[in-house]
């Protein structure tokens, strides 16, 4: 097989950057490792900034996202049985949209599929070969090795993918940060108790009320990142839930129903520079990772491709400068949202060791950015998400 861009990875990153190439008239060939059913039920993020949908519609993928989304003007920081408003649009200008990575995720296949260019499950890429000159990607398909031949790879396959790991340690710098808690993530059957997500610092630990339809709440517990899921059987989860997410006003209450999924969620910081070797083009979470309550890594992956898309169609005729300042210009975004994620969390988690110190800082903070329209704008404007650009034909 041959193609111009062989992208391993149907997650967002791939799914999205495949059809902006498409627009460009780039052969490219999609391989994953999942079946389609996979892909498409795995429960991941919600939150999709203002920039990104703007994309998606501009670019003709948010069809089905603009008729079922929620959408949403403020969220709230919930400590000291108080709830606060940010009201995000009024301070920045923007709105975010609620929709479920697993249903974008069904409209880029469909999207893909209708364009009659490939996109192979069960298809895992298992070595990348000629990086500096002649890529090739060895996969198997049916139980038989096959390689892909392209002009370009791109590394779409997520923190757990080959791409990244075909680069030798010598050319890498990774920069990195484990988080002491993870969280317990929780699909209900049961409205949102509220209209908007709520961040819920307690001295407990942190909680997240989120959600992805009228009918289904996304909630979050902090916990250790050693607690197996089997330490939470329902009823302690609906009990820790109704705690920190308390509150002075008697007429809220937690609605609750069956758990339709949960797991838990290791926190980290990653970066992996460059985002660029030879041929291979990393993007998405092959080349970061962020702590998930800054709602951002779906986000930055669709900002990747959107640079990268840009520079591939650049480079189709005859121009190399994008794709020669690819990592740098997606770095620059990277960098900015790697530190909105590790102060969000680091400001709404409970200490592992309950340091009364840092319980101290983090309630100044919070009680600073809810009594101070200067600092709630700071975290509107990286919240809403920062203008995207690229991506368009
Ligand atoms: C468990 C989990 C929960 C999350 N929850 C949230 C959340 O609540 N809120 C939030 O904002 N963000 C969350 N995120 C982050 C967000 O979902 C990711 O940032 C986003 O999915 C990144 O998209 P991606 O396309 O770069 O990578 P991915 O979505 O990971 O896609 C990578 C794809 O590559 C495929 N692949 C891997 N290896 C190979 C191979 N060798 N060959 C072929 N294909 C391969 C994978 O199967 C996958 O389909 C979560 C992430 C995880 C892992």
């Amino acid at each position: 097989m041959r193609t111009q861009v062989g992208i391993v990875g149907a997650g967002p990153a791939g799914l999205v950057l495949a059809h902006l190439l498409h627009l460009r008239g780039i052969d490219s060939v999609v391989l994953e490792r999942q079946t389609r059913e996979h892909v498409e039920r795995r429960i991941r993020a919600g939150v999709l900034e203002h920039g990104t949908v703007d994309l998606l519609r501009d670019v003709g993928l948010a069809g089905r996202l603009l008729r079922e989304r929620m959408v949403h003007h403020g969220i709230e920081l919930l400590f000291d049985g108080t709830g606060h408003r940010i009201p995000l649009t009024d301070l920045a200008g923007r709105e975010i949209t609620i929709y479920g990575q697993h249903e974008l995720v069904k409209d880029l296949v469909a999207a893909r599929l209708g364009t009659g260019r490939p996109l192979l499950f069960q298809a895992p890429a298992v070595a990348l070969d000629g990086l500096d000159d002649a890529p090739t990607i060895r996969f198997v398909q049916d139980g038989r090795p096959r390689e892909l031949r392209c002009d370009v790879v791109v590394g779409c396959d997520g923190y757990h993918g080959v791409s990244r790991t075909a680069v030798a340690d010598h050319a890498v710098t990774r920069y990195q940060r484990e988080y002491p808690y993870a969280w317990l993530g929780v699909l209900a059957q049961a409205p949102p108790s509220s209209e908007e997500l709520i961040y819920a610092y307690h001295d407990r630990g942190f909680a997240l009320h989120s959600m992805r339809s009228p009918q289904i709440t996304r909630l979050y517990l902090q916990v250790r990142p050693d607690e197996p899921v089997t330490d939470w059987p329902d009823e302690r989860i609906w009990a820790e839930l109704r705690r920190r997410l308390a509150r002075d006003d008697p007429g809220w209450r937690l609605a609750d129903g069956p758990i339709l999924e949960k797991s838990v969620t290791t926190m980290r910081s990653v970066v992996v520079e460059p985002m660029r070797h030879g041929r291979l083009f990393l993007a998405g979470d092959a080349a970061h990772i962020v702590p998930a309550t800054g709602a951002k890594g779906l986000n930055l992956a669709v900002a990747d491709v959107a640079v990268l898309a840009d520079a591939l169609g650049a480079w189709a005729a005859g121009d190399t400068s994008g794709l020669d300042a690819y990592s740098a210009r997606c770095l620059s975004r990277v960098w900015r949202v790697q530190h909105f994620s590790w102060w969000m969390t680091s400001m709404l988690h409970r200490a592992q060791d309950g340091d009364p110190f840092t319980h101290r800082l983090q309630l100044a903070q919070l009680r600073y950015l809810t009594g101070s329209r200067a600092a709630a704008t700071s975290l509107a404007e990286n919240y809403v998400g920062l203008p995207l650009t690229g991506g368009r034909t």
